[in-house]
């Protein structure tokens, strides 16, 4: 059987696989554990940028109160 490598599930998770690539990947996801494990590790670094991110946003509104803005 031959397996996705980080760099394929990384599209398959972003959308940028073909659509064929995709359903390809999604049945093999299912089946097979190896992948499945990878997939969960990206999801897991998927969370902490989305902390960073948030973060950020955070860091951004605040500075978009300051009264400096007059206009
Ligand atoms: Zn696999």
């Amino acid at each position: 059987m031959k397996h996705y490598t980080h760099e394929e599930l990384e599209l398959y998770r972003n959308g940028k696989m073909s659509v064929l690539g995709r359903i390809a990947c999604s049945s093999h996801l299912q089946k097979c554990a190896k992948c499945s494990k990878i997939m969960e590790e990206l999801q897991e670094d998927d969370k902490l940028i989305a902390h960073l991110r948030s973060s950020i946003q955070l860091y951004r509104d605040l500075s978009e109160i300051e009264p400096a803005k007059t206009s």
